[in-house]
């Protein structure tokens, strides 16, 4: 007989982030699955790479999200880790449009187990723009929603960052960083960029909660021999019969559910038939 899951339900919560996560996902997770957040201690997840390239990403979002949570300390009561990491990257059905990749991954310390989402989303504010002169500036930021999506100022000489503003928030502060913007010469690129991290981006924190919503939703589906949660199918067949003819097509006639703790599995077959649209024989 296998070990039953322990539940995830009523259980102390962090989330391994300097950029303030934790409400956000407090709002998804405390009330379904009664999850306390903890207060993130301070960690400083930029060493793992930023978004506006001073330091350079150099793992997966996976790993990074794995070695964010490593950046935690070990005497919390905390026995769920979470921990985020967004992509801005070109869509990976749509290569012309850029999307926001959003993962969540989460460590069960009372299970061992560990589980991770990812969701892609064609909502976003990510834009990065060269200009020479202020009003130029100021022109990209407004088109870009500043000041409700705050941006970052950045400069550039031979491809590396020489000086970078970040969470500019008010014209303000936006105009002082570009009054020393303009001492730098022509040999400078200058760059406004959107700021991309959540707190400073109503837009990602919007796809973050999406992406959330996903997680807790794949949470709530639970291996009916060990209540292990997040049973989902993971291996599909295609071979759905064609409604003219019955040949099988290229659709999905199989969906296969295997638990990776006690090896239970569940296959659903598509009783429907395929259009013919999708049949080598009736529509090549
Ligand atoms: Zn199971
Ligand atoms: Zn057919």
């Amino acid at each position: 007989m296998n070990k039953k899951f322990i539940s995830l339900h009523h259980r102390q919560a962090i989330v391994a982030t300097k950029h303030q996560k934790d409400s956000l996902l407090a709002t998804v997770f405390s009330e379904t699955l009664h999850w306390e957040f903890l207060p993130t201690p301070m960690i400083d997840t930029d060493q793992l790479g930023t978004f506006s390239g001073e330091i350079p990403r150099n793992l997966s979002p996976l790993e990074a999200a794995k070695a964010k949570i490593a950046l935690l300390p070990n005497n919390t009561n905390a026995t769920i880790f979470i921990a985020n990491e967004g992509t801005f990257t070109a869509h990976p059905q749509i290569p012309f449009i850029t999307a926001d990749i959003e993962l969540i991954y989460v460590y069960d310390s009372l299970n061992n187990w560990e589980f991770h989402t990812y969701h892609i989303d064609t909502e976003h504010s990510a834009f990065e723009k060269q200009f020479t002169q202020t009003a130029e500036a100021l022109q990209i930021a407004e088109e870009n929603a500043f000041p409700q999506q705050a941006v970052i100022v950045s400069i550039k000489k031979n491809g590396l960052i020489q000086k970078v503003w970040k969470g500019l928030q008010t014209t303000a502060d936006l105009l002082e960083a570009l009054r020393t913007v303009e001492q730098f010469d022509a040999t400078c690129e200058k760059i406004i960029s959107a700021d991309l991290r959540a707190m400073y981006n109503p837009t990602r924190q919007t796809v973050l909660r999406r992406t959330a919503e996903k997680l807790l939703q794949e949470l709530q589906t639970f291996c009916p021999q060990c209540e292990t949660p997040a049973f989902l199918p993971n291996v599909t067949e295609k071979g759905l019969p064609c409604e003219w003819c019955g040949n099988p097509t290229y659709l999905v006639a199989k969906e296969i559910s295997n638990c990776k703790s006690c090896g239970y599995t569940i296959t659903k077959t598509h009783t429907h038939k395929a259009n013919p649209m999708y049949c080598m024989h009736c529509n090549p």
